[in-house]
């Protein structure tokens, strides 16, 4: 299959590209705003081309799919304009900056019968299936608690739009809080109805948010709080669920690394799941071409971006109101 990266970003070098070629499939194309910045990608990635418009590029390479991680203001359009090109989307996240266009992105991609899906990493992570299916199989009863500790450092070469630009969806929330909302609802089957937020500023965000903290209620009772930096970094991440037969309690698992152990503990005392752990954006990838290629459903689909969206828009909002928000998913 052939792909066209769009976006000269760190995390198509880091993991996408990698994982992209991993399953056999080609990079036939790269796009960035810069003419310059795009050819020494191209040249140090090992890509054929390079483009600084879209429209010529779809023309010219065709691509099966793109994977879109250009700055996430750019996304909207670049989806929908992938779609009505006929092109398979995998879209980092967040999606986009409002759910109006986030929406807009999965429709267009449902009108043009292309399949859609978000590039929430953790869903892929052994550790969360784990989470989730013993949740499921009713390892700690019914659970009434959550907590999800994604306090991070963002490293050095990434403090740029997502500390100083706010237009280009910068900030911690959009960035972090996502990936709790969508690996709590893969974990515990559902979205939280409303949120109660703070954040906070420690120095590091240029006029934006680079810490925050909430507690989300979810249709069953339970609660969870969550917390995410960019500034901890001697935090470790975790998360833990609780219930009343049982608690489990995974750590160094809000990663994009392979890594992490889960423990759960119940009467009969502390048991660490025995993990056979495997690259998470390889698995997205697979997954992604599984849902191209037999009609399978990708694991974090376009409404899966559409919701944790939501969740982290509540976030802000409630942040800013002082009071508990109602999250609106939209359609
Ligand atoms: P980067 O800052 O590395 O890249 C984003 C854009 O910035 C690129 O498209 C590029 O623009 C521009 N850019 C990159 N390097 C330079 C440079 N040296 N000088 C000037 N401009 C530059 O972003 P990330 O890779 O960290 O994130 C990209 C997207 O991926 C975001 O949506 C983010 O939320 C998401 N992401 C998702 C992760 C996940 O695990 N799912 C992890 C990390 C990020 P151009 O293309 O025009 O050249």
């Amino acid at each position: 299959m052939k792909w066209a990266v769009v976006g000269a970003s760190t995390i198509a070098a880091e993991w996408m590209i990698p994982a992209i070629r991993s399953q056999g499939d080609e990079v036939v194309a790269i796009l960035s705003s810069s003419e310059s910045r795009g050819l020494d990608y191209a040249s140090q990635h090992l890509i054929a081309n390079a483009y600084t418009d879209l429209a010529t590029l779809l023309a010219e390479q065709k691509p099966d799919a793109v994977y879109i991680s250009t700055t996430n203001e750019l996304h909207r359009d670049q989806c929908i304009q992938a779609a009505q090109a006929g092109v398979h989307v995998l879209c980092e996240k967040p999606l986009a900056l409002n759910l109006d266009d986030a929406v807009a992105m999965v429709r267009a991609c449902e009108d043009a019968g292309v399949v859609m899906a978000t590039n929430h990493h953790l869903r892929h992570a052994i550790t969360h299936q784990a989470l989730r299916e013993q949740i499921a199989s009713g390892a700690v009863g019914t659970p009434s608690a959550a907590r999800v500790f994604h306090a991070v450092s963002l490293p050095e070469h990434l403090r740029g739009w997502r500390i100083n630009k706010a237009d280009a969806g910068g900030g911690v929330v959009l960035d972090i809080t996502v990936h709790n909302a969508d690996t709590l609802a893969f974990i515990l089957g559902e979205y939280p109805l409303s949120v109660m937020a703070m954040t906070q500023n420690t120095g590091m965000g240029e006029g934006i948010e680079d810490g925050a903290m909430s507690v989300w209620r979810f249709p069953s009772g339970l609660l969870a709080y969550t917390h995410e930096s960019f500034a901890t970094p001697f935090a470790d991440t975790g998360l833990e669920v609780h219930g009343d037969q049982g608690s489990l309690v995974a750590k160094g698992v809000m990663t994009q690394q392979p890594t992490g152990d889960v423990w759960l503990r119940n009467g009969e005392g502390r048991m660490r799941l025995p993990l056979d752990h495997h690259n998470l954006y390889e698995e997205g990838v697979s997954q992604f071409r599984q849902a191209i290629f037999s009609g399978s459903h990708p694991a974090a689909d376009g409404w899966a971006g559409v919701r944790s969206l939501a969740v982290a828009l509540a976030v802000l909002a409630s942040a800013r109101s002082g009071k508990e928000e109602v999250v609106d998913y939209g359609a």
